[in-house]
């Protein structure tokens, strides 16, 4: 029988100056060692999935992943179009590393503007989840220029890193998408770059992360860890989707649109202004307008808008996603085999509660949980077996709640 060995057979040291050290038959790993022997066959081999881990032939064509999102999002049409060609042409750029000639695919990255709660990070998250690539979801608002309280615009990467469970090779080939980008907008039309922590600094930051370089990423985060390693990360082939509210850009549209009408046929192009949808009709122009530096515009060539969500929108929302909530709620009551049914003018009601309170598409949710905290509460220790919520049961669990606690859109 092999007998037990008390030093490293790899590095000499002994047991007492490592923290593990693994016995094999006629020698003993210590984990540095067994840690680095791992990177080195990661190396050799793990080299592979340098392109994508799926074939050509079985990549979802755009018309397929809009079909998958039209499952969980209701409407937003020209966004939907928009993204799903957008992760499509993502897809075919990195098989592209397999031809040799000279036309080299540059990347679409995507922004998406449209007020709080129309589906921006819904539509980001459902997208996540049949990629075949890592994905990770951050805020703007927490970027700072560097040297300042907040995070470093690289941590953006830190949390792809994560996706990819460190994987840089993989990571590399992810999709972030960067939510309320409008928060980095440069304030005011007389900017002092160096006063202007969270605005202008930060964009030249995200411009160098969306050009494409190698970026030196802390792998855990922040600034508490000082000692960490950095990991360099290219970003050439990293897909960037950002997303903002714009608050206040419609005032820009129309400006634009007022002046543009002037003159020549103006009675005509006004008199086809949407104005209760401006969005639709933006431009780069007006991003610059709002504060973002026209250097990030240029690297974010798609630029697509949500609609307002409108009466019809809202009631398809409770009902029809894949996980509605009511679909949710049904399916919570039937986990203690109750049988949970809605009457139609119930969502009616919901639908008018929301509108009245403004409470957007989050506020749903917070509408139906009033309606239904009392069944929820008694219902799991009673003996009945069927709940049926009719417009007067609805109203009357409604008027209980103290109605400036339900969520707000935003
Ligand atoms: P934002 O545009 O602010 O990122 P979210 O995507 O977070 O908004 O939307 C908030 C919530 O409202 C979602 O989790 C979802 O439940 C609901 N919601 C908003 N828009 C839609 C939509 N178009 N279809 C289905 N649900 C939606």
């Amino acid at each position: 029988m092999a007998k037990a060995v008390d030093t490293c057979s790899f590095c000499g040291r002994s047991g007492r100056d490592v923290k593990l050290l693994i016995n094999g038959i006629n020698g003993a790993i210590c984990n540095d060692c067994a840690t680095q022997a791992y990177e080195i066959v990661k190396e050799q081999f793990g080299k592979k999935k340098s392109t994508l881990d799926i074939d050509r032939n079985e990549l979802p064509k755009p018309e397929e992943i809009k079909a998958f999102l039209d499952q969980y999002v209701i409407g937003q049409d020209a966004a939907k179009r928009y993204l799903s060609v957008s992760v499509y042409n993502h897809y075919k750029r990195l098989l592209q590393e397999e031809t040799n000639d000279d036309v080299e695919i540059e990347k679409s990255n995507i922004i998406m503007v449209g007020s709080t709660g129309t589906g921006k990070t819904l539509l980001a998250r459902t997208i996540a989840k049949l990629l075949h690539v890592p994905f990770a979801i951050v805020d703007a608002t927490v970027l700072t220029q560097a040297g300042y309280v907040g995070e470093d615009i690289e941590s953006i990467l830190t949390r792809l890193l994560q996706a990819a469970d460190y994987d840089v090779d993989s990571a590399e080939r992810g999709i972030v998408f960067i939510d309320e980008i409008d928060k980095i907008a440069r304030k005011g039309d007389n900017p002092s770059i160096t006063r202007d922590v969270s605005g202008e600094g930060v964009q030249q930051g995200l411009l160098k992360l969306l050009e494409g370089s190698v970026v030196n990423v802390p792998p855990q985060g922040g600034r508490k860890h000082p000692e960490q390693k950095m990991i360099p990360v290219n970003t050439k082939n990293i897909l960037f989707i950002c997303g903002g509210a714009f608050d206040g850009i419609e005032k820009k549209i129309a400006q634009r649109l007022n002046t543009r009408v002037v003159g020549y046929a103006a009675s005509k192009d006004t008199a086809q202004v949407d104005r209760s949808n401006m969005l639709k009709y933006i431009t780069p122009t007006d991003l610059k307008s709002f504060g973002l530096i026209p250097e990030i515009i240029g690297r974010l060539p798609l630029l697509t808008y949500l609609n307002p969500l409108d009466r019809k929108a809202l009631r398809n929302i409770l009902t029809e996603p894949k996980n509605s909530i009511i679909k949710q709620y049904v399916k919570l009551f039937a986990m203690d085999g109750i049988q949970l049914s809605f009457d139609e003018d119930v969502y009616e009601f919901i639908v008018d509660k929301a509108l009245e309170f403004k409470l957007g598409a989050r506020g749903l949710r917070s509408i139906v949980e009033a309606i239904m905290m009392d069944a929820m509460f008694t219902m799991p220790s009673e003996d009945k077996k069927e709940l049926r919520v009719t417009l007067e049961y609805a109203k009357e669990e409604f008027n209980k709640t103290d109605v400036n606690r339900l969520q707000v859109a935003g």
